[in-house]
């Protein structure tokens, strides 16, 4: 059961969709056009959204590819919801992201069951994100969708500098030598020296704000997470 927002314009199936959905426990909210769902997804959290094509304003490819192209909303679920002859249209949703797709006109039993699936793989995938994310004051690590947030902004890290971050976050208090934090981090591929691990050090302290105190120099050994207090 999760909460589901529907983006439709028909009236008959914008109340369809909410009679069904509510049967089913899911939490249900509707938008009518295409800018106020997408001011709904902003506003408020959502765990799957149900997306016609054909809207009165921006059309539903329009507001899938502003949804995964939204840091805080690239991991929503979306199934589009087409009329016949739009299968052209579908092949381009699918490519820019959308994760499944139903046409009109559609068994309402079969849409609930993919629903169903849609949501409880989301669900899922939420959860072990949130068992695997490291907390540490207003800072978020989360490893699974390789971000950073600090105070709910993300922060424009590299993909080396989040590595460098993560491992030494999921090891607090230990000391970690250039080389040892090369061979985890490190691509396998660019030619480096001890020094180039100084150089991402640098530019992820200069990108933690507040937070840069926590990545410690241990002289003439390497460098080591704060251990959390
Ligand atoms: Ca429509």
């Amino acid at each position: 059961m999760g909460r589901v927002l529907v983006i439709e314009d028909e009236p008959d199936l914008q109340e369809l969709l909410r009679f069904n959905l509510q049967k089913e426990g899911h939490t249900v909210t509707v938008a009518g056009t295409g800018s106020d769902g997408l001011h709904e997804l902003r506003r408020q959290p959502f765990d799957l959204v149900l997306l016609d094509l054909m809207l009165p304003d921006r059309d539903g490819l329009e507001v899938c590819r502003i949804v995964r192209g939204d840091e805080s909303l690239s991991a929503m679920p979306i199934i589009m919801v087409t009329a016949k002859g739009e299968e052209s249209d579908v092949v381009l949703g699918l490519g820019i992201g959308a994760d499944d797709y139903v046409t009109k006109p559609f068994r309402v039993k079969e849409l609930m069951a993919r629903i169903r699936v849609r949501l409880s793989r989301h669900l899922d995938e939420e959860r072990d994100a949130e068992r695997r994310r490291i907390q540490i004051g207003d800072m978020t690590i989360d490893p699974v969708r390789h971000r950073v947030l600090i105070k709910d902004e993300a922060m424009p890290l590299t993909l080396t500098e989040f590595k460098l971050l993560h491992f030494l976050a999921s090891h607090p208090g230990v000391v970690y030598g250039r080389y040892d934090l090369l061979d985890r981090i490190g691509d396998g591929e660019s030619v480096v020296t001890d020094r180039t691990i100084d150089v991402h050090v640098r530019n992820l302290r200069k990108k933690l704000g507040g937070y840069e105190d926590l990545v410690e120099t241990v002289r003439g050994v390497g460098y080591r997470f704060s251990e959390l207090p």
